[in-house]
This record gives structure tokens, C-alpha cells and sequence, in this order.
């Protein structure tokens, strides 16, 4: 979505500045009555520092993350700052810390257009504003700040809540405005993602406390963070990168790394393995029936039903296109053989329902050819495995499709 803004549909820019100038007039309007205390800056001072220090040192995660998560909402742990911002600060300070906050990040991840940023800041600035109000509605002595008891911590969390919901609402208009072809799912985004930014707010109430009460202690707070965002993220992205987009199945990569280690495995074990080859039977029809989208509908289906098929130790990966491969730790020459059969079988009986441009319409009879191959008896080597049991799908194909060839035991 690297959208130049005046080149947009007018729908959006439309949405954006409207966006935009609300921000401005919640800013403008977050002077009026201020009066800011000297402990006011110090809080200021530790936050904006605590939210630098973590740009700096997350910024090679983000920047990958940022590019995943292109046209789906792209969240981070920076909230835990602002949101600390928004409950001890006074406003135009704690409107300070966002602006610090996206500036240092547009400066450190530059590819970002200038008006994305201007519209994230806006749209935070506006959760901040909406989540002052739910601090202000419940609890009016407060003067938005940190307030002890049961109706502080019900404030703190309406006042969460509030700022995740107008956040999460706003930036999901615009992606609807800009990608009206996305699918809802993508432009939802994932739920685990939702996940961070709960956990970002909750450190962000976690850091206020600590502000109002042992300051010094909201270095123990970055340093947490600082270690979430090493290991949680950068799991996540990791697990993004071992995963097949389309299909859900690990990728090619990754299923080789898992081949080559449980291969080792039977080695040093003296356990058998077997490696089955499947290649879906005259799938380009498939497309030039029903069309390509419905092509990706008619694999994602067969993915998860062979992930269905298959036990919890086998590993099922998508080699590309309509190509997959399957492990079976422990598995002897038999066993692969029936595995197979059955996987054989469970493909031909799918009835799988697309959406085409002229409606749904219910995809039977597709087929797969599989050609199996097993340690030891095929080869002692992946390639020469994997060899095999391609070599096996293609005498499958050639003796008529769907059905199941075994390697023959290698002399070599
Ligand atoms: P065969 O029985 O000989 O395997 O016939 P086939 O039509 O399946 O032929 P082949 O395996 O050579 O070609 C695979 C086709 O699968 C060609 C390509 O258009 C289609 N395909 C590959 N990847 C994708 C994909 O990601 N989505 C869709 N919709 N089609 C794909
Ligand atoms: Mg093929
Ligand atoms: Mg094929």
C-alpha cells in the first residue's frame, strides 16, 4: 500500500484529511486549562527517553515487520509509552509523546510516505483523546491522571479499551478505503496480533504506576519490553518465514531443514522414514475451469485436509504450485505405502466449494498422483529420497493418475 496520497481514490483522501484535521483540532483543543507541574516533565522526560531507547533498539525488527505486515494493520509494543503518556500525563504532553514517538520511528524506517505517518499519529491522537475522555467520564477528579482503587483500575482499562477500539476502527476504515479488493480476514488483520497490542496497553499501565509511585523502576518495565520484542516478535516473524502464505503449510525451505534433521534422526536411531511426493492430477484445468482465484480456494482446501490426514509427528509442506511433500518419521516401507493410500483416497473424496465471479460452485472428483520412497530402503540421502519419490509420481502419472507408486529399493 505505498499509496502517494493525491493519487488515491478521492474516498480515501477524503477519509484521511478528515482523519487528519480532527487530530489537529484535539490538539489544539488539549492546551486549553493546562497547567504542567514541574514532575510533569520529569514524567515526560522518562518516557519520551523509555520510548526512544526502544525504537533504537527494536528497529531492525521493525523494519521487517513493517514490511510483512503491508496492508494489514501493522502493530507494535510502542503503545505501552503513549498509552503511559495519555494516564499521567498532562494532554499536550502526553500528545507530545506520540508525536516523538512517530516522528523518531518515520525518521529511523524512512520508506514510510510522510502522510502515513502524519494519518497513524492522527489516529493515535485520537485514541489518546478518546481514552482521556473514558479516564475523565469515570473518574472526573482525576485530571486524567493514574487514579488508585476499583474505579481507577475500571477507568484504566475503559480508557484501554477505548484507545485500542478507535485506533484499531480508524486504521481499518483506511485499509478498507485503499484495498477495496482485500479480503476481510487480511484487512482484520490476525488476533495473535491483537494480542500485542493488549499486552502493549497493559505494560503502558504497568509503566504508569510505576511513574506515580517508584519512578526508578520503569527501567525494569524497558528492559522487559526490550525482551519481549527480541523474543516474541521476532518468533512471530520467524514463524512467518517457515509458512507457506497461501496455504497455511510450512514452505519448501523449512520442510527440507525438518527432512534433513529427521532424516539424522533415523539414522543415528536405525528407525525407518518415508518421504511421500504429491502432485495434484490435471490441476491446470482446475484453473481454466473455475479460473485462477478458485485454483488458490481448491489448494488451500486440499492443504488442510491433508494436514487433517496426516499424525501429529508428520510434517506436511507445500514444495510449490500444486506440488506437496509429506514426512513420516518411523514410518517402514508398508506403513508409507498405506499412508499413502490413504491420503490418496481422502483427496479423491473431497467435494471443496469455490467462490467463482459467478457464484459458489463445488469442486469433486480432482485427484493426486503420489510416488513414496523410505529410508533406508530408497537412499540414504534427502535429495536422493526426494528424488525417488518424484521419479515415483511420475510413473504414477504416466500409469494413468490417481494412484500411489513406491520407489523401487535402491541398489546403490
Ligand atoms: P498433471 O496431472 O500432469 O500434474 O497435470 P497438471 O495440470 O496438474 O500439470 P502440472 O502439475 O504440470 O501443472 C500445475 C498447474 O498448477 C499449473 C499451474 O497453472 C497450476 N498452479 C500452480 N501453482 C498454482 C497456484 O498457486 N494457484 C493456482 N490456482 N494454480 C496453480
Ligand atoms: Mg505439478
Ligand atoms: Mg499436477
Amino acid at each position: 500500500m505505498h499509496w502517494a496520497l493525491w493519487s488515491a481514490p478521492s474516498a480515501v483522501i477524503g477519509y484521511v484529511l478528515a482523519i487528519d484535521l480532527l487530530a489537529i483540532g484535539v490538539v489544539a483543543a488539549s492546551f486549553v486549562g493546562v497547567d504542567i507541574a514541574s514532575g510533569d516533565w520529569i514524567r515526560f522526560g522518562v518516557l519520551a527517553v523509555g520510548s526512544a531507547i526502544h525504537i533504537e533498539a527494536g528497529r531492525e525488527i521493525e523494519r521487517l515487520r513493517r514490511s510483512a505486515a503491508e496492508g494489514t494493520p501493522y502493530v507494535n509494543l510502542k503503545g505501552m509509552w503513549t498509552f503511559a503518556g495519555v494516564l499521567v500525563l498532562p494532554p499536550p504532553l502526553a500528545v507530545a509523546i506520540i508525536a516523538l514517538s512517530f516522528l523518531h520511528s518515520w525518521y529511523r524506517l524512512r520508506r514510510i510516505a510522510p502522510h502515513r505517518t502524519v494519518f497513524s499519529t492522527s489516529t493515535v491522537v485520537l485514541a489518546a483523546a478518546a481514552a482521556a475522555v473514558c479516564l475523565y467520564a469515570i473518574n472526573p477528579g482525576s485530571d486524567l491522571r493514574y487514579a488508585g482503587g476499583l474505579v481507577g483500575l475500571i477507568a484504566v482499562v475503559a480508557a484501554a479499551t477505548a484507545y485500542w477500539f478507535v485506533n484499531y476502527a480508524l486504521v481499518i476504515g483506511a485499509l478498507l478505503l485503499s484495498n477495496p479488493d482485500s479480503t476481510a480476514r487480511k484487512v482484520l488483520g490476525r488476533l495473535s496480533d491483537q494480542f500485542i497490542v493488549a499486552g502493549a496497553l497493559g505494560l503502558g499501565i504497568a509503566t504508569a504506576a510505576l511513574l506515580m509511585d517508584q519512578p526508578w523502576l520503569t527501567v525494569t518495565l524497558l528492559i522487559t519490553v526490550l525482551g519481549l520484542h527480541r523474543s516474541l516478535l521476532v518468533g512471530q516473524f520467524q514463524f512467518a518465514a517457515r509458512t507457506d502464505p497461501q496455504t497455511g503449510l510450512t514452505n519448501t525451505v523449512f520442510w527440507h531443514e525438518i527432512a534433513t534433521k529427521e532424516l539424522e534422526r533415523a539414522q543415528h536411531d536405525h528407525t525407518s522414514l518415508g518421504v511421500l511426493y504429491l502432485d495434484l492430477d490435471h490441476f491446470k484445468a482446475i484453473n481454466d475451469t473455475y479460473g485462477h482465484p478458485a485454483g488458490d480456494q481448491v489448494l488451500k482446501a486440499i492443504a488442510a485436509e491433508l494436514k487433517r490426514e496426516i499424525r501429529t509427528d508428520d510434517l506436511v509442506g507445500r514444495l510449490g504450485g500444486e506440488e506437496f511433500a509429506i514426512l513420516l518419521p518411523k514410518t517402514s516401507e508398508d506403513e508409507t505405502a498405506q499412508a499413502a493410500e490413504r491420503i490418496r483416497r481422502r483427496v479423491a473424496a473431497l467435494s471443496i466449494t469455490v467462490t467463482t465471479n459467478s457464484g459458489s460452485t463445488t469442486v469433486d472428483g480432482l485427484t493426486c498422483s503420489i510416488g513414496a520412497a523410505t529410508y533406508p530402503a530408497a537412499g540414504d540421502r534427502l535429495d536422493v529420497l526426494l528424488l525417488a519419490a518424484d521419479t515415483a509420481t511420475y510413473a504414477a502419472k504416466n500409469a494413468g493418475r490417481n494412484r500411489v507408486v513406491t520407489a523401487p529399493i535402491s541398489n546403490g
